[in-house]
């Protein structure tokens, strides 16, 4: 019998209340900024099946997680995903407020209903430019209209979409002005994110950061931005565009430290738990949930994981330097 547990609440007095599960390192597009080309993915004995997943979400929510996104790797290409999403969804309105994903929509056209049914009501669908062919060198191996068609099946079948956008010098930043029109146009929010040093990629990071205080200042020169407390549970600050009417977010874990509101941890696929997106310190967790079928041990790593949870991340961007962290966003999905 699993003792009763108490909310999560780290040594600086922050409540941990959101929970991203990266599914799969896996990915069917290999996006410059995120990773190699040649990548070695984990060997699927190391992955934590359907059925681990649900159970250590379900130990989160007990401890008073209330928002779960699923993340990869792309969280479309892991089988069965739609078994999972339905587990997780038996807790939304009671002890969870939210259920949502990150995906780079090229799965959209075939999930999208499903996704709906299962009660998500909105998803982050990775966009970084609306040119085909920029599109293709950007991610590699991904197909713009396979995407498009994703997200408009996501848009019909009732999804609230928001496009998040990595701002890449050299590579989109003039393209940042059409992307908001075209997702307000749509109704979309969108957020633009800053490129964060983790793990090794070919291109150097030097080249493609772009800081967002940049962006902002370019796009004030066309639109009227005016700040507002608006808050969707992650790290963007937002802004309302009176020429579109609609919403624009800044992610900025470069230039502003966004570590002082931080709620969230994260899970791998192999059932890591990192404290933090900027640290490697971690946490075990698929060993406690393989050694008993009771819940104990595996609250017991959590809330010692917990106590542990750094002040903030320590990114900087520097040519010289190695990459703040050595995995790529993929093994914890952002
Ligand atoms: N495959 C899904 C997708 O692309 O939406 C989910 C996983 S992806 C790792 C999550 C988000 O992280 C995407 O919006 C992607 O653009 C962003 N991302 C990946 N590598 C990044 C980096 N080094 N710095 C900033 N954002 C990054
Ligand atoms: Fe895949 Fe998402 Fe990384 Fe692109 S950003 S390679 S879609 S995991």
């Amino acid at each position: 019998m699993s003792q009763i547990v108490s909310p999560l609440i780290d040594r600086f007095g922050r409540a941990i209340t959101y929970l991203r599960v990266s599914v799969t390192d896996r990915c069917d597009f290999r996006c410059t900024y995120c990773m190699a080309e040649d990548m070695t993915f984990l060997s699927r004995k190391d992955l934590l099946t359907l059925e681990e997943i649900d159970r250590l979400t379900s130990a989160f929510i007990a401890r008073g997680v209330r928002k779960i996104r699923l993340t990869g790797g792309e969280p479309l290409v892991r089988r069965n995903i739609m078994w999972l999403v339905e587990a997780v969804s038996r807790h939304l309105g009671n002890d969870l407020d939210e259920l949502t994903l990150t995906t780079n929509g090229s799965q959209l056209a075939r999930y999208a209903d499903a996704l709906a049914g299962a009660g998500i009501v909105r998803i982050n669908v990775s966009l970084d430019t609306l040119d085909a062919a920029k599109f293709r060198v950007l991610t590699r191996w991904g197909d713009f209209d396979q995407v498009m068609r994703g997200i408009d099946a996501a848009d019909r079948a009732g999804l609230k979409i928001k496009i998040n956008t990595v701002a890449l010098r050299d590579c989109n930043e003039d393209e940042i002005a059409d992307l908001l029109r075209w997702c307000h146009g749509r109704g979309f929010d969108l957020t633009l994110i800053e490129t964060m040093p983790m793990g090794e990629i070919e291109a150097d990071r030097t080249d493609q950061y772009l800081p967002l205080s940049l962006v902002r200042a370019r796009l004030e020169q066309r639109f009227t931005l005016a700040d507002i407390p608006y808050r969707s549970g992650g790290p963007a600050r937002y802004a309302q565009v009176a020429e579109t009417g609609g919403r624009l977010g800044f992610i900025t874990p470069m230039t502003h430290n966004f570590c002082e509101s931080c709620n969230r941890v994260r899970v791998t696929c192999t059932g890591t738990l990192y404290m933090c997106l900027g640290q490697d310190d971690a946490a075990d967790l698929r060993e406690p949930l393989r050694a008993s079928v009771s819940d104990d041990l595996l609250h017991a790593t959590i809330d010692a994981a917990i106590a542990r949870k750094p002040k903030g991340h320590d990114f900087v961007i520097d040519r010289r330097a190695a990459p703040a962290v050595s995995r790529h966003m993929s093994v914890t999905g952002g």
